[in-house]
């Protein structure tokens, strides 16, 4: 029987030749041979030579199987895509692979924004997918396109997509929905042009959960002018920023009202908050407003109340949904990415059941995350999305990408806390998208509040 499987398995091999037996066998074995056949016939093999047979095949070199190409975008969500869409997707990667991903963690280590990057970033298109011009000149927000586009960016980098956020959603939607004709005729076109960018004040240093009825900032009717005094904390792109949207409490009426503020206005001045963990490249500043005046012209005309303050977060809470999406997206490939490459006990680490769970579980969570942002921003779209749908979007996104970013981390061991490897960048940044425009238990809490009527807020 011995002579018979060499024969099959090495055509030539001297009968008497055993240790040539073994490594031939071993060379087969690694073939993907019909393993029950040689089964049969190993069984016929004395000791020694299975003893040989095992050693060859310890030593053989297996040739791993190509690894699957990596895709984050796992159950196919965004493959059918308008070509107008794509072609934007397409240039908005290639640009964060070209010119972001290889100073992101550099500008995060130093807290400083990249800004020569801002032409080039205001050239990709990015305003006309997410605002459409329509035929009779009005701009309509298409949901989809601005999470798909935010995704991208935060997919390499989350403060680039919060900096997008911040100007082109809290900003610009601002005056988009609260402006009068005049206003946004005066404003939006040099938003979109980049010409004029915009920054959203509405967090103060003692109230942040709270701003519905607590916002200390005022506004007081002077002529034709307001007088605007108070602090603001942790305003994004408002250390270089031409514009923020200010939101204050009218002393006479004690409703919110919102203003058009010229960062060049006297009495307004910034600095940038320092010492933060997360989102470093973004750039927060703390507002001082010390008697501003600003005309009535620049006062918000259809911002009556907090609702109308409401209204601008139901429309942009979606698209930091969005950016939690981005940030799982790249945690999750770049943990794949290395476990496909790294090696230990002579194996990738891939091939372990217990990262392979892990991997699963990321992939798992991710697509639900994407789905749910792709649903919610589609009922946008079709103008049936109400404040809860997009609180829900932004508290599970942000919570299952805290999930994933904590996974990706683990997965890669001491390599995850290091910034080289990019996913210690998007474990922190993940921090904060947790945290803004509505904590996960603010935007849990507007949720409790539509499934049973009860608000509870206090
Ligand atoms: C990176 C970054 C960028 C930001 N950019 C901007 C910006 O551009 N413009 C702007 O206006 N703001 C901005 N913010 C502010 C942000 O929106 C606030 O941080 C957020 O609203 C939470 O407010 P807070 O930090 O004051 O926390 P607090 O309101 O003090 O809350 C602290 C904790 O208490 C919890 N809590 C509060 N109230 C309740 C309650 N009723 N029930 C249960 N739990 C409660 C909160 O969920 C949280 O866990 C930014 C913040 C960060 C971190």
């Amino acid at each position: 029987m011995a002579t018979d499987l060499l024969s099959r398995i090495a055509p030539g091999a001297g009968d008497g030749d055993m240790r040539d037996d073994a490594a031939a066998l071993a060379a087969r074995l690694t073939e993907r041979p019909d393993v029950l056949a040689l089964a049969e016939q190993l069984m016929q093999l004395d000791g020694p030579a299975l003893a040989r047979a095992r050693r060859s095949l310890q030593k053989a070199k297996v040739a791993p199987p190509a690894a699957p190409e990596i895709d984050g975008d796992f159950l196919q969500l965004f493959r059918d895509l308008t070509p107008e869409l794509e072609a934007t997707r397409l240039r908005v990667r290639e640009f964060m692979g070209r010119e972001v991903e290889p100073i992101a963690n550099d500008y995060w280590e130093r807290a400083e924004f990249p800004y020569h990057l801002i032409p080039q970033f205001g050239e990709l298109g990015l305003i006309d997918q997410i605002y459409p011009e329509q035929p009779d000149g009005s701009v309509r927000h298409d949901s989809v396109a601005e999470g798909i586009l935010t995704m991208e960016l935060a997919r390499v980098d989350c403060s680039f997509a919060t900096f997008l956020g911040v100007h082109a959603g809290l900003a610009y939607g601002s005056i988009l929905l609260c402006g009068s004709p005049e206003q946004q005729a005066e404003w939006l076109p040099k938003m979109r042009r980049w010409e004029s960018l915009g920054a959203f004040g509405l967090t103060e240093p003692d109230v942040g959960s709270g701003v519905a009825g607590g916002i200390a900032t005022t506004c007081r009717r002077d002529g034709d002018a307001w007088i605007l005094s108070g602090e603001k904390r942790w305003i994004g792109n408002s250390t270089f920023g031409d514009l923020v949207v200010i939101w204050a409490r009218d002393v006479a009426d004690q409703q919110v009202k919102g203003f058009i503020v010229p960062t060049t206005s006297p009495g307004y001045s910034v600095r940038k908050m320092e010492g933060k963990i997360a989102q470093r490249t973004l750039q927060n500043g703390h507002l001082v407003l010390d008697k501003v005046r600003v005309p009535e012209t620049q006062r918000l005309q259809r911002a009556n109340g907090f609702k109308d303050v409401a209204r601008v977060l139901g429309m942009t809470r979606v698209g930091v949904a969005w950016i939690a999406v981005g940030c799982a997206y790249g945690a999750y490939e770049r943990a794949l990415a290395y476990a496909q490459k790294r090696t230990q006990f002579g194996r990738t680490l891939g091939s372990f059941q217990l990262i392979q769970a892990m991997l699963a579980t990321m992939v798992g969570k991710l697509s639900a995350m994407q789905a749910l942002a792709l649903q919610v921003s589609r009922l946008q779209n079709a103008g049936k999305a109400q404040e809860h749908h997009s609180a829900l979007a932004k508290q599970y996104c942000a919570k299952h990408c805290r999930e994933v970013v904590a996974l990706a981390r683990e997965s890669m061991g001491g390599n995850g806390i290091l910034l080289d490897h990019s996913v210690a960048r998007f474990f922190a940044d993940a921090e904060a998208i947790y945290s803004y425009e509505g904590s996960n238990e603010i935007n849990t809490l507007i949720v409790g509040r539509a499934l049973t009527g009860v608000g509870a807020f206090v």
